[in-house]
């Protein structure tokens, strides 16, 4: 039994729920191993049926493991079937992904069913990973990191931001990624300052510096990366603002360890930070869990709650952002290990290595 069928058993009997039914594909791919874009899973404790139509037939009698395979012609009608045949009374279900609308159809259709939200319980179901896991997101980000190191030499004065990206993103199919994990962000000179610049046509001039943050697809797991490079010789400001992150990222990165709370890694990279005189402008949190969503617990961040776990995986991306001037983010994964931290991502982090 791997981590989430354990938490799932214990869920079910915690909160007397008959089953289960799962709605986002990131849940459905973990659970049962589908891959295509619309579909629904039952998950009782004995039984799981995948239901989804004929679009989906051949590739669901193909991926799909540990479940019946049922087709429906209208999903609400073919999920109420499943749970009548499965004599569920109580059943869990995921409230950031079933909509409104849907919610009150399976209420119409299926009256005396008791549907029960499931938030807060179900947001860790894929937090830790298994080593299956852990190396198609290493293989991710060798896909991400080697189109980085290609892409370099492309980082020249008068490039736009976007050929940059762009490239990136080729480099990143080329070398058998699915897909980008994300549109990329180039953000150069005071474009840095948005955390999420997304690369524009603006060209990039000698002496700024470049927030390029990037991830890379891999059998339906992401990579996230961010690198901050300078076009030429550091000015003294960029060099104290660059050194500042690196520390708050790296202070971070040694406070992970088993039992350690989100708060305190998230605080660790900010104290640094805001003792500096630079609180307010490092806006967001200091990092997210991923895998199959780029976006996942844990949250690592001053309204995150929890302890971080052996086999989890995140992000560590302190950034300083001053408006009108630019920015540094620098953005590593780690793993959680026994003892400490793996640091997954292998581009340096450091300002000498990054001056082009
Ligand atoms: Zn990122
Ligand atoms: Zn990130």
């Amino acid at each position: 039994m791997n981590f989430a069928q354990k938490n799932l058993t214990s869920l079910l009997r915690r909160m007397s729920l008959d089953a289960v039914l799962f709605w986002s594909l990131e849940n459905i791919r973990y659970l049962c191993g589908f891959s295509g874009s619309d579909g629904a899973l039952i998950y009782a404790d004995e039984e799981r049926i995948f239901l989804s139509d004929s679009r989906y037939e051949e590739q669901a009698r193909d991926e799909v493991r540990g479940a019946v395979f049922r087709k429906y012609k209208k999903k609400i009608e073919g999920i109420a079937r499943g749970l009548r045949s499965l004599r569920v009374r109580r059943l869990g279900f995921e409230a950031s992904a079933l909509s409104w609308e849907s919610y009150q159809r399976l209420k119409e259709r299926l009256p005396r069913v008791n549907l029960v939200p499931l938030a807060g319980q179900i947001t860790d179901l894929r937090a830790r990973k298994e080593p299956e896991e852990v190396e198609k997101i290493r293989r991710a980000i060798g896909i991400a990191s080697e189109s980085f190191r290609d892409t370099l030499p492309r980082l020249k004065p008068g490039v736009r931001e976007k050929t940059v990206g762009d490239f990136l993103e080729f480099r990143m199919k080329r070398r058998g990624g699915e897909s980008s994990s994300f549109p990329t962000i180039v953000a150069s000179g005071a474009r840095a300052a948005l955390p999420h610049g997304k690369a524009s046509a603006k060209g990039i001039e000698k002496k700024e510096m470049v927030v390029i943050d990037f991830g890379a697809r891999h059998e339906g797991y992401h990579s996230d990366e961010t690198q901050t490079v300078v076009l030429g010789k550091p000015e003294s400001r960029q060099k104290k603002i660059y050194d500042l992150v690196r520390k708050a990222q790296e202070r971070a990165i040694r406070a992970v360890r088993p039992g350690e709370s989100v708060r305190r890694i998230d605080n660790a990279a900010r104290e640094i930070i805001a003792r500096a005189g630079y609180g307010k402008f490092f806006g967001h949190g200091t990092g997210h869990g991923i895998g199959l969503a780029v976006h996942e617990a844990p949250t690592i961040s001053p309204r995150g709650s929890g302890v971080v776990k052996e086999g989890m995986v995140f992000s560590i991306e302190p950034g300083i952002y001053l408006p009108g001037w630019g920015g540094v983010r620098l953005e590593d994964l780690i793993l959680v290990t026994a003892r400490g931290c793996e640091v997954l991502t292998y581009l340096s982090k450091e300002l000498k290595d990054n001056i082009i």
